[in-house]
Protein backbone atom coordinates (compact mmCIF):
# COMPACT_ATOMS: atom_id res chain seq x y z
CA UNK A 1 0.00 0.00 0.00
CA UNK A 2 1.31 3.49 -1.08
CA UNK A 3 1.17 5.38 2.17
CA UNK A 4 1.45 9.32 2.25
CA UNK A 5 3.08 9.48 5.60
CA UNK A 6 5.66 7.02 5.13
CA UNK A 7 6.89 9.48 1.89
CA UNK A 8 6.66 12.34 3.75
CA UNK A 9 8.77 10.27 6.20
CA UNK A 10 11.31 9.29 4.69
CA UNK A 11 11.72 12.96 2.38
CA UNK A 12 11.89 14.84 5.51
CA UNK A 13 14.94 11.87 6.61
CA UNK A 14 16.43 13.23 3.62
CA UNK A 15 16.35 16.80 3.82
CA UNK A 16 18.05 16.35 7.67
CA UNK A 17 20.72 14.55 5.39
CA UNK A 18 21.34 16.76 2.79
CA UNK A 19 21.69 19.91 5.16
CA UNK A 20 24.70 21.39 7.52
CA UNK A 21 22.15 22.67 9.98
CA UNK A 22 19.29 22.08 12.47
CA UNK A 23 15.84 22.54 10.30
CA UNK A 24 12.71 24.30 12.18
CA UNK A 25 8.73 22.77 10.93
CA UNK A 26 8.69 25.90 8.85
CA UNK A 27 11.97 25.16 7.09
CA UNK A 28 11.17 21.61 7.11
CA UNK A 29 7.89 22.33 5.15
CA UNK A 30 9.60 24.73 2.73
CA UNK A 31 11.94 22.02 1.83
CA UNK A 32 9.37 19.59 1.44
CA UNK A 33 7.34 22.30 -1.12
CA UNK A 34 10.10 22.51 -3.01
CA UNK A 35 10.46 18.92 -4.20
CA UNK A 36 6.22 19.18 -4.55
CA UNK A 37 5.24 17.15 -1.36
CA UNK A 38 2.54 19.78 0.10
CA UNK A 39 2.45 18.88 3.91
CA UNK A 40 0.73 20.47 6.55
CA UNK A 41 2.09 21.12 10.37
CA UNK A 42 -0.06 18.58 12.45
CA UNK A 43 1.51 15.94 9.48
CA UNK A 44 4.83 16.96 9.85
CA UNK A 45 4.71 17.20 13.68
CA UNK A 46 3.18 13.47 13.93
CA UNK A 47 6.16 12.15 11.69
CA UNK A 48 8.33 14.35 14.13
CA UNK A 49 7.11 12.39 16.79
CA UNK A 50 7.49 9.14 15.47
CA UNK A 51 10.98 9.72 14.32
CA UNK A 52 12.06 11.14 17.44
CA UNK A 53 10.65 7.96 19.92
CA UNK A 54 12.69 5.96 16.94
CA UNK A 55 15.33 8.00 17.99
CA UNK A 56 16.52 8.64 14.32
CA UNK A 57 16.29 12.78 14.53
CA UNK A 58 17.13 14.95 17.90
CA UNK A 59 15.13 17.96 18.56
CA UNK A 60 17.18 21.46 20.10
CA UNK A 61 14.72 23.65 21.40
CA UNK A 62 16.25 27.35 21.90
CA UNK A 63 15.34 29.72 24.59
CA UNK A 64 13.30 31.81 21.70
CA UNK A 65 11.06 28.43 22.04
CA UNK A 66 11.96 27.97 18.37
CA UNK A 67 12.60 23.89 17.55
CA UNK A 68 14.95 22.87 15.58
CA UNK A 69 15.50 19.11 14.20
CA UNK A 70 18.38 17.38 13.01
CA UNK A 71 19.67 13.70 12.27
CA UNK A 72 20.70 11.72 15.71
CA UNK A 73 24.48 11.89 15.51
CA UNK A 74 27.24 12.25 17.78
CA UNK A 75 26.96 14.38 20.76
CA UNK A 76 27.81 18.13 19.56
CA UNK A 77 26.62 21.82 20.80
CA UNK A 78 25.25 24.53 18.82
CA UNK A 79 25.58 28.32 18.38
CA UNK A 80 22.56 30.13 17.78
CA UNK A 81 21.84 33.82 16.69
CA UNK A 82 19.63 35.82 19.32
CA UNK A 83 18.82 38.26 16.09
CA UNK A 84 17.90 35.78 13.28
CA UNK A 85 17.59 32.53 15.39
CA UNK A 86 19.80 31.15 12.74
CA UNK A 87 21.45 27.50 14.60
CA UNK A 88 24.63 25.99 13.48
CA UNK A 89 26.38 23.09 14.37
CA UNK A 90 29.56 22.57 16.33
CA UNK A 91 31.82 20.93 18.53
CA UNK A 92 33.21 23.00 21.73
CA UNK A 93 35.92 20.88 21.97
CA UNK A 94 37.38 22.86 19.36
CA UNK A 95 36.80 26.41 21.03
CA UNK A 96 37.61 24.86 24.29
CA UNK A 97 41.10 24.02 25.74
CA UNK A 98 42.11 20.72 24.97
CA UNK A 99 42.44 19.39 27.94
CA UNK A 100 39.19 17.50 29.00
CA UNK A 101 39.74 17.42 32.85
CA UNK A 102 38.32 20.74 34.15
CA UNK A 103 39.25 21.94 37.89
CA UNK A 104 36.12 22.82 39.74
CA UNK A 105 36.36 25.87 42.04
CA UNK A 106 36.12 23.79 44.77
CA UNK A 107 39.65 22.12 43.57
CA UNK A 108 38.35 19.23 42.75
CA UNK A 109 38.32 18.02 39.01
CA UNK A 110 35.80 16.94 36.55
CA UNK A 111 36.68 14.73 33.35
CA UNK A 112 34.64 15.79 30.61
CA UNK A 113 32.90 12.56 28.59
CA UNK A 114 29.87 14.37 26.44
CA UNK A 115 28.66 18.04 26.32
CA UNK A 116 25.85 19.22 24.73
CA UNK A 117 25.48 23.23 24.86
CA UNK A 118 23.26 25.84 23.75
CA UNK A 119 25.66 29.23 23.21
CA UNK A 120 23.85 32.23 21.90
CA UNK A 121 25.21 35.15 20.17
CA UNK A 122 25.17 37.06 17.22
CA UNK A 123 25.04 35.67 13.52
CA UNK A 124 28.16 37.38 11.14
CA UNK A 125 25.11 38.49 8.51
CA UNK A 126 22.94 39.74 11.41
CA UNK A 127 26.31 41.69 12.71
CA UNK A 128 26.71 42.43 9.45
CA UNK A 129 23.33 44.39 8.96
CA UNK A 130 23.64 45.94 12.58
CA UNK A 131 26.88 48.41 12.03
ZN1 LIG B 1 21.60 36.16 12.77
ZN1 LIG C 1 23.59 20.06 15.46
Amino acid sequence: MFDRNTVISSNVLSILQNTNQPLSVKQIIENLQEISIPANKTTIYRIIKKLIDKKQISEIVINSGIKYYELTSKKHDHLICNECHAIFCIDVKNILPASKIKRLPSGKTFKMKTHQLNIYGVCESCEDTGS
